[in-house]
């Protein structure tokens, strides 16, 4: 996946990574005390243009809390280099208490269920933590943190490990990396294709997912036994996971062409806005409106404003709307029968 997802052209962030990431940066600000609780965000917008609403700031605080519970040192965001191949700045939050345990957490603010078994990311980055430290380490447990997202083990699931097993996982985790670099490697469609790059152009998932539809007629009926619907409903998922990824893939792929000045039939672009920004600067703002503009730790929105009483005409002047990434629709008949009238 890496070779494949290495020729292709950078994409846009989709609403869900940029609201994903502004999360992440509500909790990041909070844990090193830049802000004293996550309501103290509310309304302020990440540089990716995603407001800051009462609903994540009671869950990011959910999540704060949660990890400060147990007491200990906290390591939050930093850059994490395994190889030359495995490196990133993970969401990932660690803490080691007095006991030599060693926490790695990740917020996911989606509601696809993640699972905390051998996850991959917040594996890698415990073991970047675990080569920093200097004090003994007995027990590794990486947890997930998913508070929208309905789950018979709980908003919080942990995997507990010790520090052997974690580094001999993410020693299987560097080998597969190194495979994949493999220019004779071939690409092998599961549900690990979710949140793949390549999956716009990748004809091994094209074709598996064309296959996953076939019609076939029957008239009988049946009733599954237990382990008959635990294979269905694994099979189904592993389908429904393909299907998704190449979805997002192909919309994203047109969404791109389209901006680009592509035609693609029956598909259309609708603009969207994104929150109000101010236009005009703090000292301008803090004149016309008699109001400081600033909220720690940047400048508040123009909504904040507002509603500290600065006349909403004045802040309309002062403030702009930018363009986000359009929204792909299926135009409807009435579009076609537009094209045949010749309007
Ligand atoms: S879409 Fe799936 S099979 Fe194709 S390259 Fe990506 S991970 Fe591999």
């Amino acid at each position: 996946m890496p070779r494949f997802a290495a020729s292709l052209p950078e994409e846009e962030p989709s609403d869900p990574a940029r609201e994903g990431t502004c999360a992440a940066w509500v909790a990041e600000m909070v844990l090193i005390g830049q802000v004293n609780r996550a309501a103290d965000m509310i309304d302020l917008s990440h540089e990716n243009g995603w407001l800051v609403d009462t609903e994540m700031a009671y869950h990011v605080q959910g999540y704060v809390d949660r990890l400060r519970s147990r007491g200990g040192r906290v390591i939050a965001e930093q850059f994490v280099r395994l190889n030359e191949m495995i490196g990133g700045t993970p969401d990932a939050v660690a803490v080691v208490d007095e006991t030599g345990t060693l926490y790695g957490d990740d917020l996911k603010y989606g509601f696809s269920p993640v699972d905390p078994y051998r996850n991959t990311q917040v594996a890698i980055y415990l073991a970047a933590v675990l080569a920093t430290l200097n004090t003994p380490i007995n027990k590794i447990v990486i947890g997930i943190y998913q508070p929208r997202s309905m789950h018979p083990q709980g908003i919080h699931r942990t995997w507990e490990t010790t520090p052997e097993e974690l580094l001999s996982f993410v020693e299987w985790i560097k080998a597969r990396g190194n495979e994949c670099q493999d220019p004779n490697s071939i690409a092998t469609p599961g549900t690990h294709c979710e949140y793949c790059p390549a999956a716009g152009s990748c004809v091994a998932l094209t074709q598996s997912v064309y296959k996953a539809f076939s019609v076939l007629t029957e008239t009988r009926q049946m009733q599954l036994t237990g382990p008959q619907l635990a294979r269905e409903l694994d099979f189904i998922n592993q389908v429904e996971k393909m299907l998704k990824a190449r979805k997002n893939a192909i919309e994203a792929e047109t969404t791109e062409r389209m901006k680009g000045g592509d035609y693609v039939p029956g598909y259309g672009l609708e603009p969207r806005l994104g929150p109000r920004k101010f236009s005009a600067s703090p000292g301008e703002i803090a004149v016309a409106t008699g109001i400081n503009p600033y909220s720690e730790p940047k400048l508040c929105t123009p909504a904040e404003l507002e509603r500290r009483g600065a006349n909403k005409e004045v802040v309309q002047r002062m403030s702009t709307r930018p363009h986000i990434q359009p929204k792909l629709t299926r135009l409807g008949d009435n579009h076609y029968t537009r094209l045949f009238e010749g309007k």
